[in-house]
């Protein structure tokens, strides 16, 4: 028997971290949304207009998809049965990995089942031990999670700042080096400087990785993203990754670059090897998703002219909303215990908009994270503005932070 002290009991060190959290107001609980109808939620039994989903360009529930998925789930059934590499991969995800591939202009695409894998995936096959991997401060918390799997060492440097990328890079001009950032931050709505961050990747010899996963859809003259809208090709974004779970209302994910890259990931990337391919029907309903994503613009301007609405009647009302041009418009609020009471407030008013708080934003920047869909009309935006008018006074205008 061991002299030392007893060990830990995990799930009781567990508990008391979980009560920690809830004596900090930042206890999270599920709730459970009993029924949707586009931006439509019933929760508790109480109707409730949401402005937290992902859904840009209002597709989720398209009659499209749904019936893709029905005819393609027919044919091929549920579950795909495996591993791609096994037996799971079918002709819908070959012609949804050929679809991604020719939307965002890259050579070839490779399908994850969800973000989070693909960004571990890319990483880990990508990265060993001593390389460096340098990143924006608000990256996703899966990029970051993606270089401690890879075992690199991860730098992170100030949000969209290029200068600290470098200094960052500089500081080890010998390691083999992968600049990431999120193309559209996903907390605060605001753009990556990708034209910077491409130049400085180019002469430090860095491979650049964007995530896009809430540009798809919604940025570029066809959707294509906001690194391809920009007209950033394989040559300056060689590692592109985006979502099926956003703006097209599906679920998965891709990488997008050279063959060779793709090649190499389906041989590397653990979390696409080990793993069971989507379900066959739900690529058949993401590629439909493709397919009216690039051809229904009036999806994303109806976007742009509620983002506009919104943050023209917020600039009236004096509200602190970030600086913004996407679907994503938080309204920073400081603590956490004032971020629920708001959330709390336009509940009450049969309004859904979750709080988010640290630790998925740093302590002092609980926000409601706002984001708006081509499914909200511009009665529904002006609704959301009127009850953010009535907030009752306090931290939500500048000045009182
Ligand atoms: C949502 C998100 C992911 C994760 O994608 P999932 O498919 O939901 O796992 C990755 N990166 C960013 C920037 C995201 O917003």
């Amino acid at each position: 028997m061991s002299q030392n002290l007893p060990r830990t009991d995990l799930l009781d060190r567990l508990a008391a971290r979980t009560l920690a959290r809830e004596h900090a107001s930042l206890h999270r609980r599920l709730q459970v949304i009993e029924q949707v109808d586009g931006p439509w939620l019933v929760r508790n039994g109480q109707r409730l207009l949401g402005f937290c989903s992902n859904d840009y360009l209002g597709l989720a529930q398209h009659p499209q998809l749904i019936a893709a998925l029905k005819q393609a789930a027919d044919e091929t059934g549920v579950g795909s049965t495996s591993a791609h590499l096994i037996c799971g991969h079918r002709r819908e995800h070959a012609e949804l990995e050929d679809v991604l591939a020719a939307w965002t202009g890259r050579e070839r695409a490779l399908l994850f089942s969800t973000g989070y894998m693909a960004n571990l995936g890319i990483q880990q096959a990508l990265l060993s031990a001593g390389d460096l991997c340098v990143q924006d401060k608000l990256n996703h918390a899966c990029l970051l999670d993606g270089t401690k799997l890879a075992g690199a060492e991860l730098k992170r440097y100030p949000h969209v700042d290029v200068a600290g990328a470098a200094r960052q890079l500089a500081s080890r001009p010998q390691a083999a080096a992968l600049l990431a950032t999120d193309g559209v931050f996903s907390m605060d709505g605001d753009l990556a400087p990708l034209a910077e961050l491409a130049t400085l990747a180019g002469r430090e010899g860095a491979a650049l990785m964007v995530d896009d996963a809430h540009g798809l859809g919604v940025l570029g003259a066809d959707g294509a993203g906001y690194v391809a809208g920009q007209g950033f090709g394989q040559h300056e974004v060689p590692l592109l990754m985006a979502t099926l779970g956003k703006a097209l209302g599906a679920s998965g994910a891709f990488v997008a670059g050279s063959a060779a890259l793709v090649d190499g990931l389906t041989q590397f990337a653990r979390t696409f090897v080990y793993t069971t391919a989507m379900p066959p029907a739900l690529a058949a309903a993401s590629c439909v998703a493709v397919r009216l994503a690039r051809s229904e613009n009036w999806r994303r301007e109806k976007l742009q002219a509620l983002i506009a609405r919104f943050r023209a009647g917020a600039a009236q009302l004096g509200l602190r909303l970030a600086n913004s041009p996407s679907a994503i418009q938080p309204l920073l609020l400081g603590d956490a215990d004032t971020a629920l009471a708001a959330t709390q407030w336009l509940e009450a008013r049969g309004l859904l908009v979750t709080a988010i708080r640290p630790p998925t934003v740093p302590a002092g920047q609980a926000r409601l994270r706002i984001t708006l869909s081509a499914a909200h009309d511009e009665a529904q935006v002006d609704r959301l503005l009127a009850a953010l008018s009535e907030l009752p006074q306090g931290a939500h205008r500048p000045g009182h932070l």
